[in-house]
């Protein structure tokens, strides 16, 4: 092992002739071993260039099992799990590789998706001991088929399961989770609470967020933050912010008696924007509902309009079209580039809270949120700075010509009777 220049831990691939630290290359001669059946996994390798056999040794005769070439890969198990190598690889020509670190890939696989994450790790974890020979079964000369289940390996399999035992922990935890949420949804747990968003300086109720909360009956309260990233991973997020949607739209309607043109805002999750019917969804309960789309702002962040740009600009367009408003959540906290924010079809940036629970004790949030300010006039964009606790906070944020706040002190999110008082007021 040797640091590379980045401060991680790689592996010099062995026999390698030479070995680039910053792009994991490794150059191996005609005939050179790269590694050898039984060897501790490290590396996988693409081929960038060149041919490498992998063979395997039966009964004490070497196996070939396969030629690959440019573009393809090898040794990937070992980015599952620690172990041996159940085959040997050769260079055939000269051939250079890039290497790919456990490191990188594990985690990733992971936050994509842990039950992906498990089943791979089964699957590796079977053919590893299909594949597996024991020292003793090879001196027998004993075939390599067998009943995967009735024989452990000895070495790393230790780690191996209790890795594979925490991969399960949680991809069932999530499992269990995505349950759960669909039950919740079966049976109208999920609500709207709404926090009030205030005209500066002044504090008039412009409108409301509409912020989900789980009403679990035997956990209370449950926070977004507790289901929204396992509702987006499963997909379901699109369930619960639609649903969001269709009270938004019941519940504008009503506000107005107290306000006029109280808007209600919903956040609206990056996982839609995967989805082409995300604009007529939309219309659909929005028309059905027959509301004023004018009063309907949809939250979104900038990292769900970057995924693809071409499909949000389109999808934003669409909504613009039918009279709803944009707006871009927690702005200056992703890759904020003046680009965008040309292109986007956008009515309102909501100034991260980040910028505005630093703004007492740090010049530099004054200069991003100044910043902001004469970004939104040149765009002609409203402005609501979120995360607002203290008087202190808004009498800066009104002169430096913010337009608009949200936050605790002019109140949490609260149920909608909770709401329609305070307008009344
Ligand atoms: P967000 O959209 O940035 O919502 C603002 C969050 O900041 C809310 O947390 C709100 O309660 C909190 N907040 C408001 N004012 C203050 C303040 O003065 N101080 C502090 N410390 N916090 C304040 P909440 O309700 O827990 O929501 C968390 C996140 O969950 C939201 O962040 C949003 O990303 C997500 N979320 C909430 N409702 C939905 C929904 O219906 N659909 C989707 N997709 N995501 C939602
Ligand atoms: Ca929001
Ligand atoms: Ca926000």
């Amino acid at each position: 092992m040797r640091p590379n220049n980045k401060g991680f831990r790689v592996t010099l691939p062995h026999n390698a002739k030479t070995l680039d630290l910053r792009r994991l290359r490794a150059h191996y001669d005609a005939g050179d071993m790269i590694f050898h059946e039984n060897d501790a996994r490290d590396n996988a390798y693409i081929i960038e260039s060149g041919e490498v056999e992998i063979s395997t040794e039966r009964m004490g005769r070497k196996v070939g099992l396969v030629r690959l070439g440019a573009g393809e890969v090898f040794g990937e198990t070992a980015l599952l799990g620690a172990g041996k190598r159940t085959a040997t690889a050769i260079a055939t020509a000269d051939t250079e590789v890039f290497a790919i670190s456990p490191e990188i890939l594990r985690g990733r696989i992971l936050q994509v998706d842990p039950l992906v994450g498990l089943l791979m790790s089964l699957l590796v974890n079977r053919y590893r001991k299909w594949r597996y020979v024991s020292p003793d079964e090879a001196a027998r000369g004993q075939e390599l088929h067998r009943d995967v289940e009735s024989f452990s390996e000895p070495d790393h399999a230790d780690a191996f399961m209790r890795d594979l035992e925490d991969r399960k922990k949680t991809a069932l935890g999530e499992l269990r989770m995505a349950e759960n949420i669909a039950g919740g949804i079966r049976r109208e747990e999920f609500v709207p609470y709404l926090q009030p968003i205030v005209e500066l300086p002044g504090g008039r109720i412009k409108g409301f967020e509409s912020l989900i909360r789980w009403r679990h009956p035997a956990q209370g309260l449950v926070s977004p933050h507790d289901f929204i990233p396992v509702a987006e991973r499963t997909q379901m997020v699109r369930d619960l912010d639609m649903l969001m949607l269709r009270h938004a739209c019941t519940i504008a309607p009503q506000l107005q008696r107290f306000g006029r043109d109280v808007y209600v805002s919903v956040n609206l999750s990056g996982v839609h924007f995967d989805s082409d019917t995300l604009a007529q969804d939309i219309a659909k309960i929005v028309y059905d509902s027959g509301v004023n789309p004018s009063l309907i702002v949809l939250e979104i962040t900038e990292s769900a309009l970057m995924g693809d740009p071409a499909v949000a600009e389109k999808a934003l367009g669409n909504l613009r079209l039918l009279g709803l408003r944009v707006a871009l959540d927690d702005f200056g906290t992703g890759y904020s580039s003046l680009g965008y924010l040309h292109r986007f079809p956008i009515d309102i940036l909501k100034i991260d809270r980040s910028f505005v629970t630093s703004l007492a004790a740090n010049d530099k949030s004054t200069d991003v949120v100044r910043a902001i300010v004469s970004l939104a006039q040149t765009f002609q964009l409203d402005l609501v700075a979120e995360g607002i606790e203290s008087a202190g906070d808004a009498e800066t944020l009104a002169a430096l010509g913010c337009g608009g706040g949200q936050g605790y002190l002019y109140g949490r999110p609260m149920p909608f009777n909770d709401a329609m008082s305070l307008l009344q007021k």
